[in-house]
This record gives structure tokens, C-alpha cells and sequence, in this order.
């Protein structure tokens, strides 16, 4: 076994972690067979028991018969494995390059599994702190309040009433008089925020009224990204108010095959001169997102 090899392989290079894992991965073939030297003892074991009745008999033989085959299949799948067959491939190479395998003393036989099954929890530990790091903050009352009010802040054509006691359900519309530029209509959104059991939040938002504007902008408001961050959406739904839709930021036409405006807004990152990152809104169609 060349588990230090470093010779190339077509599926990536044999570096530590790899090596380990497929170490881990013969221990588990050789637990298999050694297994599988008591397969005729189980087989055997049913009718040398004392039974009076042939059907239970039969059902026990049955049971070891089926339970060894099943032991012969889980070997044969794993030895025929393309996993497996790539460690055989590369233990070859590397005996070819290098065939002094004295390193190979001070290689433990046996803990590979129990090493690699305590690396994959510590790992899924890991990742799930990562994740209760990114998960957003609960979106109670208060916090629904904070956001709209730092909204309207930073876009004051916009009006957001809240209503239910918890300000589940937001109306957005825009300052009298302003009429979004190049849209059919006045546009009204409404934003209804989901809580769930699990704690988490789900913010349903549509633009209001039977124009056929409306369905578009609602289908282009529903694919966003970031669809569970309230602040983000009321800045998509001000970007209906600041950003004409006069040309696509794709395709750089007015109209897209169907006719279309550009009815999407969608928001794009970048980098100052001075190292600071600004947000930009674009219009786009949707079929051009
Ligand atoms: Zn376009």
C-alpha cells in the first residue's frame, strides 16, 4: 500500500486527505472479507438447531442463505467500484516509481474508518455553526420596523404602511404624484412575511392590480435572489421608482422578442476606485435573466 504516492491520476492528485480515505476505504474491504469467513458457518449453523417445525426451518435457512448473498454483493460492489479500482491503479503506479515500501511499516493497519467517520462529524459540526452563522436574523416586529424605516431612509419616494400588530403585511407605493418611470401604471407592491416552525421567515411579495405589467414584475420580484431578505426587496421595489427601464443591462434593447419592457430590476456590486463596494440597480427582461 503507497499511501504517501504522489503520482498523478486522472480523477485529481493523490494528496493526504485522499490517501487516507482510500486506506479507510481498504480497511472497509477488508472487514468485508473477513466477514465473509463465517458465511458457511451462518449457512450451515440453521440445520444443525433442533426444530420441529420444517417452515421455520426453512425460513431460517432461507434468512442465512440470502443474508450471506446479500455480504457477497456489498463486497463485489465495493471492490468493483470505481473508487476501488482507482486506489488498485495508483497503488500500481506507485510501486512502479517507487518500489521501496519500507515507509509502509509505520502505517497503522487498523483506525483509518474510525479517523475518517470523526473528520466527517467534526466537519458537519463545523459546517452547521457556519450555517446558524449566515442564518438571518429573526424578522420579529421590531426588526420588520428597523428595516423599513432605514428603507424609506435611503429611498424617500417610497411609502411603506405596516400593518398587523407584528407588521406581518407591508403596502409599499411610492410618493404621490410619482408615477414609476416607463410603467403603465402606478405601481403598488404588498409584502407578506411568513413566519415558519422553524424559526426561519419567507417574504411573499407582489405587485399589485391586473395590469399585465403586474403579473411580469410579480414573476421577475419572485425569481430574485436573496428571496429571504426584507432589505433587499424593498431596494428592488424602490429601483422601480430610480431606474428607468428604458434598455435592458443584457441584451441593450427596449423591447425583448415578446415585446416586452424591461420589467426586472436586479442589483449589481462593484468596486470603487477607493476599495468600496457600491450597489447599482439594472433594469432587465425577464427573459433576459
Ligand atoms: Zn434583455
Amino acid at each position: 500500500m503507497s499511501a504517501g504516492g504522489q503520482s498523478a491520476n486522472p480523477e485529481g492528485t493523490w494528496d493526504e486527505e485522499r490517501c487516507e480515505a482510500a486506506i479507510a476505504r481498504l480497511e472497509q474491504l477488508q472487514e468485508q472479507m473477513d466477514a465473509m469467513r463465517l458465511a458457511i458457518h451462518r449457512i450451515v449453523k440453521p440445520l444443525t438447531a433442533p426444530r420441529n417445525n420444517p417452515d421455520q426451518l426453512y425460513a431460517a435457512y432461507k434468512n442465512a442463505v440470502l443474508g450471506s448473498q446479500n455480504e457477497i454483493k456489498a463486497l463485489r460492489g465495493n471492490w468493483q467500484s470505481q473508487e476501488t479500482q482507482s486506489i488498485f491503479e495508483h497503488t500500481k503506479e506507485s510501486l512502479r516509481a517507487n518500489s521501496d515500501l519500507s515507509a509502509a511499516a509505520n502505517v497503522p493497519q487498523w483506525g483509518w474508518r474510525e479517523a475518517q467517520e470523526r473528520r466527517r462529524k467534526a466537519g458537519s459540526r463545523k459546517r452547521k455553526a457556519a450555517e446558524m452563522e449566515d442564518a438571518p436574523t429573526r424578522l420579529d416586529a421590531a426588526e420588520v420596523k428597523r428595516i423599513v424605516e432605514e428603507a424609506q431612509r435611503e429611498h424617500p419616494q417610497i411609502h411603506v404602511e405596516m400593518r398587523n400588530e407584528d407588521n406581518r403585511e407591508l403596502t409599499i407605493r411610492f410618493a404621490d404624484g410619482a408615477k414609476p418611470k416607463l410603467l403603465t401604471s402606478n405601481l403598488v407592491f404588498s409584502v407578506a412575511v411568513q413566519h415558519q416552525a422553524n424559526g426561519q421567515h419567507k417574504l411573499d411579495a407582489e405587485c399589485l392590480g391586473m395590469a399585465p405589467d403586474a403579473f411580469v414584475i410579480s414573476r421577475c420580484i419572485a425569481s430574485r435572489p436573496r428571496a429571504n431578505d426584507l432589505k433587499y426587496l424593498l431596494d428592488m421595489i424602490a429601483a422601480y421608482y430610480t431606474v428607468r427601464g428604458s434598455s435592458c443591462a443584457k441584451c441593450k434593447e427596449r423591447f425583448d422578442r415578446s415585446m416586452q419592457s424591461p420589467m426586472a430590476r436586479r442589483s449589481l456590486q462593484t468596486t470603487t476606485d477607493s476599495g468600496t463596494t457600491e450597489t447599482t440597480w439594472q433594469a432587465f427582461h425577464e427573459s433576459c435573466l
